[in-house]
């Protein structure tokens, strides 16, 4: 028996993340570009499927902070320009 190696990937396209045990190369679930694996889109790797999908929940939720933390700054300075606006 073969024993296959789960990669959590990520799209360099669209950013999505995604678990695969491809070898060569993947395809985006969100923007169906065609990826080659390398060492650049490979955030972890192991033979356990449910190890691979605890690391891809753990990392798609450090993702949202991120995105959240950049959403608010945005927010921050959008008020900024519309209080300066309506002066
Ligand atoms: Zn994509």
């Amino acid at each position: 028996m073969v024993s296959r190696r789960y990669k959590v990937v990520i799209c360099k396209k669209c950013g999505h993340i995604q678990i695969t045990y491809a070898e060569k190369c993947f395809q985006c679930f969100r923007c169906g570009e065609l990826i080659k694996l390398d060492q650049s889109i490979i955030l972890y790797e192991t033979p356990n499927p449910s190890k691979a999908r605890e690391k891809l929940v753990a990392l798609k939720t450090e993702i949202q902070k991120l995105k959240r933390e950049k959403q608010s700054i945005q927010d921050r300075n959008s008020r900024v320009w519309k209080s300066d606006g309506s002066n």
